[in-house]
């Protein structure tokens, strides 16, 4: 009844968050205050070109999470964790963060009146992201270290009474999360058949089958995707299966060496049929170029990392257990874009960006259209 209600609801256009939209899947009662910034029912964005790219009649789908209230898919778990950290009274909310996860829990934070720190690797959070915690009002402690210490830290601070972790170790931010995956079968009336998406500490991963397991058990999906998730390069600890103790990649928000979630996304890509793979920077900063310039969505390097595997996939650098040809013809395939591209200009502001100079009249700029006819 409550989902149908708010289905209706979401059909007249009103805007419900994803506790409202899918509150009788989630750990959240009548005693639980609802932080919510009406996060979630992003778009599942036709792509035309990538199916093309992809032939045998296929359908490609963008999942536009950079729509998000904070620009990320984190703010899905952060309207659970951050309601249900209130509700246990919790005064203070912490995290560690690549940047979006800060962000986000800096919004929630003061949407709810409470307190929030982020502990961020000094020097390696993007612009953008950096200037969401202070606005919204965070404590930002900027440590000499790496994401995957900043996370222990974290770890270590649980203990303290009136504090809450709001990274993805807490559970709520997966129960959050798994919205997505329910709100792609809603609008395709079943689950694709191959599901991309970047990772970088896993939770995402963890959540998307957590949700499309759920719903095929209820029976709201016929089938279950294939989860085909893709690492940076210099970042693929679940890929070559051992720590790495100094992630590198320009796609900050997966450089992680030791993934919170790892098992749990293993597990998610071994029982789909899927696979974990990896994209070169490269080849991300490509997909992210192409993106913008062929289908209008800019997103961030590490969300591009979804559409660089799609590509890859279809190139003659295709791995050897890639699921793309076992998948059938007129399949759907959806590729998560976990955020906007605006929240790091400083990646895309190179040489290439530079406006073309002419004289301010009109047979001048009639001359630089021509050139770029
Ligand atoms: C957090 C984040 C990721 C990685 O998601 P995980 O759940 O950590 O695997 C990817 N892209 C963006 C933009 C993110 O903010």
């Amino acid at each position: 009844m409550g989902s149908l209600m708010n289905d209706s609801l979401s059909a007249m256009g009103a805007s419900i968050g994803v506790i409202e939209r899918y509150r009788e899947y989630l750990p959240v009662s009548d005693r639980t205050p609802i932080i919510s910034l009406l996060e979630g029912s992003t778009p599942l964005i036709p792509s035309p070109r990538l199916s093309s790219i992809v032939g045998r009649g296929c359908r490609v789908y963008l999942k536009y999470e950079g729509l998000n209230p904070t620009g990320s898919f984190k703010d899905r778990g952060m309207t659970v964790a951050v309601s249900k950290a209130v509700e246990a009274g919790a005064n203070f909310i912490v995290c560690a963060s690549t940047g979006n996860t800060s962000a986000s829990a800096a919004a929630y934070a003061a949407r709810s009146g409470i307190r929030c720190a982020v502990l961020l690797p000094a020097g390696k959070i993007a612009m953008g992201k950096l200037a969401q915690a202070f606005v919204y009002g965070a404590v930002v402690i900027g440590l000499e270290s790496n994401f995957d210490q900043c996370l222990q830290l974290v770890r270590d601070l649980s203990t303290e009474p009136g504090i809450a972790v709001v990274n993805s170790i807490n559970p709520y931010r997966l129960e959050g999360q798994k919205t997505a995956a329910f709100e792609i079968v809603d609008a395709l009336g079943d689950a694709p058949h191959l599901h991309l998406l970047p990772v970088g500490n896993a939770g995402n991963t963890t959540a998307y089958w957590k949700g499309y397991v759920q719903y095929y058990g209820l029976k709201r999906a016929t089938r279950l995707p294939r989860m085909l998730g893709f690492q940076a390069a210099g970042a693929a600890p679940i890929y070559y299966d051992r720590v790495i103790e100094h992630p590198e990649t320009a796609a900050s928000a997966i450089r992680i060496g030791n993934p919170a979630s790892w098992q749990q996304a293993k597990r998610a890509f071994q029982e789909s049929g899927g696979a974990i793979e990896i994209v070169s920077d490269e080849e991300i900063f490509a997909a992210q170029s192409w993106l913008a310039s062929h289908e209008g969505v800019f997103v961030e390097p590490a969300s591009a990392s979804s559409i660089a595997g799609l590509m890859k996939c279809c190139s003659q650098t295709a791995c050897t257990q890639c699921p793309l040809p076992s998948i059938p013809d007129n399949a759907t395939i959806v590729c998560t874009l976990t955020g906007h591209g605006l929240k790091d200009v400083a990646s895309v502001l190179n040489d290439r960006v530079k406006p073309v100079s002419a004289r301010p009249d009109k047979a001048a700029i009639m001359s630089v259209l021509e050139r770029a006819r």
